[in-house]
């Protein structure tokens, strides 16, 4: 290796030596004039190449691109020590899934139940297919019906977090052919891999969310007219990634070119969930059973109509979702079929109060940093949840409704003498009808 005896010492970088570096005890670096050269013993480039670096004993160099990498190495070995294949010992029981699930995700019992089977069946048949198995068991992909806010995707990503397994998310509309404005199928591989820093192994035992599965491939009257994602070559590399093959996923992600060289990556491990809205499929479902509808919608109140509708969700057959439109073969390989409810009221209710990182549980940890109490009464509560359910995207209204009725009062909250004292916001505060002061009702006598 040339030049290498002149190295610094201790890694001592650019601009920490003076300029007559010539000597020893500096690290060689061609980025400032009058240094030396040094070559890196992994990759073989030279500091004019990589900036500096740092030596090591018997005249040994190593680059930071070559320390990253090192870095990297060394994350997925150990990650691959800790959580090897996982034995079926390892694997959580449907209970204990259906148990971490009740922690975040409200309601959604039937969605839950069923996700928690199938996911535990799913990584039951990685561990049966490394032993020679008689029978093959057929992968468990699941879609997702149910209304837009009601926690499809919270359901997929708290699975994902429980079973420490990467996990991607992306949007069956943006999906086009190649060439088109849009993402290849392969780019929701390449977001796995990335979730999963390039360890392929992990990635292959990942689960992929794909969201809007509805729009893909409507072959009925209401074909969407905004844009056509229903291309055979989308819907036949979507298959293909459900059922399970090698894709070459390009590591840059973008367009395949020639030259590129590619990642390949097997899917026939990974977990696809797929969820939509199916908006109308109710009626679909009612048409079925040869039900009535009680009355127009806008003559019932919007609480008769929630439950008119989970009372037909709960009885949603693959049937309904073909009869929708949907094209036999992608539904063919999403066996598990399950419908998640709309929310009400005290849905709406749980979800701001129970989950461990409800909203209200963090707003009142915000104000015990100022040493103030927050409390809301039922009244307060049960607006909310109305305010919430009254603008149609399910809980994730519950975020902006909080945070109009918080601003104000998050604004003002530091500046009031706080030692002690409780405020409680009622169905009027809600409103937006008081001041953080006139919350202000109980003075403890330690204030
Ligand atoms: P979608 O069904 O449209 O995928 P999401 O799962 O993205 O809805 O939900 C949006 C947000 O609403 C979530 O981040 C979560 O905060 C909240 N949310 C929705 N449904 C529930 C639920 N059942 N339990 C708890 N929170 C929920």
């Amino acid at each position: 290796m040339p030049n290498n005896k002149n190295g610094g010492k201790d890694g001592r970088g650019p601009g920490n030596g003076d300029d007559k570096s010539e000597g020893e005890g500096l690290t060689a670096d061609s980025g400032f004039k009058g240094r030396r050269v040094t070559t890196c013993s992994f990759c073989g480039k030279s500091s004019r190449e990589v900036g500096p670096m740092v030596e090591g004993p018997n005249d040994v160099y190593i680059c930071a691109n070559c320390t990253d990498l090192c870095q990297n190495i060394f994350k997925q070995e150990r990650r691959r020590v800790q959580s090897d294949r996982p034995s079926i010992g390892s694997i959580p029981t449907p209970r204990q899934l259906k148990e971490f699930l009740d922690q975040y995700v409200i309601g959604q019992n039937i969605a839950k139940r069923a996700l928690s089977v199938a996911v535990h069946n799913h990584y039951k048949r990685l561990t049966a297919s490394e032993k020679d198995t008689a029978i093959e068991i057929d992968k468990s992909n699941v879609l997702l019906v149910g209304p837009t806010g009601s926690g499809k995707t919270l359901l997929a990503r708290t699975l994902a977090r429980t079973l420490n397994v990467p996990f991607a998310i992306g949007d069956a509309t943006t999906l086009t052919e190649a060439g088109y404005v849009g993402e290849d199928v392969e780019n929701l591989l390449l977001k796995l891999l990335q979730a999963a820093d390039y360890d392929l192994e992990a990635a292959q035992r990942g689960i992929i969310y794909i969201d809007e599965i509805d729009k893909i491939g409507k072959t009925s009257q209401n074909v969407s007219i905004t844009r056509d994602v229903s291309g055979e070559g989308v819907q036949q590399a979507l298959l293909k990634m459900l059922e399970g093959t090698v894709a070459n996923v390009p590591p840059q992600g973008g367009r395949k070119h020639p030259e590129q060289q590619y990642i390949q990556l097997d899917t026939s491990n990974i977990l696809f969930i797929c969820a939509g809205t199916f908006v109308g499929l109710e009626e679909v479902i009612r048409k079925r059973l040869g039900r009535k509808s009680i009355g127009f919608a806008s003559e019932k109140n919007g609480e008769e109509d929630m439950q008119d509708s989970a009372a037909l969700l709960e009885q949603v057959t693959a049937e309904d979702v073909l009869e929708y439109g949907m094209i036999p073969e992608l539904i063919g390989r999403l066996p598990i079929l399950t419908p998640l409810m709309p929310l009400d009221v005290s849905a709406m209710i749980q979800i701001l109060t129970e989950p461990k990182n409800a909203l209200i549980r963090q707003y009142e940890f915000f104000f015990t940093m100022e040493n103030a109490e927050l409390e809301f009464t039922d009244a307060a509560l049960e607006k909310l949840a109305n305010k919430a359910i009254s603008r149609k995207t399910g809980a994730r209204a519950l975020r902006s409704v909080m945070e109009e009725l918080m601003l104000d009062l998050m604004y003002d909250l530091p500046e009031l003498n706080n030692e002690g004292v409780k405020y409680v916001l009622d169905a009027a505060a809600v409103d937006g009808r008081k001041q953080l002061a006139d919350m202000r009702v109980v003075q403890k006598e330690s204030a």
